[in-house]
């Protein structure tokens, strides 16, 4: 009996005039570190490949600005001696008011976290749907215990050459650096909370070289 065998079809994944579906993955990554570690520097290198970067504590600033709402309910709560001259949010007066007292703390937190937390979601939204990697860059993320993530980023870096580049760069006083340090999340308590460690001990050409890697990590998150 004689056989005739059917040509055989492509596969399907190889054939070119297929189109091919898939749903767009936005891919929401927490980045975090102590002070002077190095956060803002990968998140302006994850920008570069491709990032886009919602910063937290310039949200704060923006829903401080005269004539907001927050800043209304912060000079109603402490008056006149937290505007600047210029007739700004004087943001050294409300630091010392907040910095060792628990409950002026949570006073201004009640006044900004609601609006923080609403404006935050409302530009996280617009990426809804899209193929993006949107980088919450969050100081205090462990602190507050901010979820929700595919995935936490730490940029892990040993205190004292965090205060030494602080000092160098920026001027920063090191007592200062230190009572910044002892009020947030210890390196320990940070790492534990990481899916993926950046290490800042090296020069910043061996940080890009670790941001790479990062980059290559958020990109498997996507293809789950
Ligand atoms: P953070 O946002 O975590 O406070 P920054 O990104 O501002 O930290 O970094 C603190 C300082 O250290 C900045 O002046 C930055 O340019 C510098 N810096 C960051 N990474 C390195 C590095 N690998 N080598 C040298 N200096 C660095």
């Amino acid at each position: 009996m004689q056989v005739t065998r059917l040509p055989r079809r492509p596969a399907p994944e190889a054939r070119a005039d297929r189109p091919r579906w898939r749903l767009a993955t936005l891919i929401e990554i927490g980045l975090t570190g102590g002070i002077g570690s190095g956060k803002s520097t990968v998140a302006a290198m994850l920008a570069d490949r491709g990032a886009v970067v919602l910063d937290s504590d310039s949200l704060v600033r923006e829903l401080q600005v005269p004539g907001t709402a927050v800043f209304e309910a912060i000079v109603a709560q402490w008056g006149e001696r937290v505007v600047a001259d210029d007739g700004t949010l004087n943001r050294g007066e409300l630091a010392s008011i907040v910095f060792d007292d628990p409950a002026e703390l949570e006073l201004l937190n009640a006044i900004v976290h609601p609006a923080h937390a609403i404006e935050m979601e409302r530009r996280r939204s617009v990426y809804e749907g899209t193929d993006t990697v949107l980088v919450f860059d969050i100081p205090l993320l462990v602190e507050v215990g901010r979820g929700g993530f595919d995935g936490v980023v730490v940029v892990d870096l040993d205190p004292e050459t965090a205060i030494q580049r602080l000092a160098a760069d920026r001027g920063l006083d090191e007592a200062d650096a230190r009572r910044r340090m002892a009020n947030q999340a210890s390196r320990a308590e940070r790492l534990d909370r990481a899916d993926f460690v950046l290490d800042n001990g090296g020069t910043k050409a061996d940080l890009a070289a670790e941001v790479d890697r990062c980059w290559e990590w958020i990109g498997s998150l996507g293809e789950g």
